[in-house]
């Protein structure tokens, strides 16, 4: 069953918020969130990182939002970047930015299954 894709949300989504403006690059949120989202509140993502498709249980992307009291209070988000896939798999490889206590960090994953 699909949830809201902020951490421990039981909602079921009624929307989706997108993490790139222009991209399709979408998680589904209840409707609660997107508001809090799209009204700019902080988050992060949380998880995607290289579990295969077939491993993933919970849903499509794999991905969870944190906000609130889930957020750390360091190595927040401070940037981030999405490349479309090049050739025949559909997917995104995404990169994060960072602030982490000893320096920038990049993070990089691969995020299958966006359409
Ligand atoms: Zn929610």
């Amino acid at each position: 069953m699909t949830t809201c894709s902020v951490l421990r949300c039981p909602e079921t989504p009624a929307s989706v918020f997108k993490l790139m403006p222009g991209s399709n690059l979408e998680v589904p949120v209840c409707t609660g969130h997107k508001g809090v989202l799209e009204g700019g509140a902080h988050w992060m993502v949380h998880g995607g990182t290289s579990v295969p498709p077939e491993n993933d249980a919970q849903e499509s992307t794999g991905i969870s939002l944190l906000m609130g009291a889930d957020l750390p209070d360091r190595n927040r988000l401070i940037g981030f970047g999405v490349s479309p896939t090049i050739g025949d798999e559909l997917g995104f490889a995404v990169e994060l930015n960072i602030d982490a206590p000893n320096g920038q960090q990049r993070v990089a994953f691969w995020m299958t299954g966006c359409r």
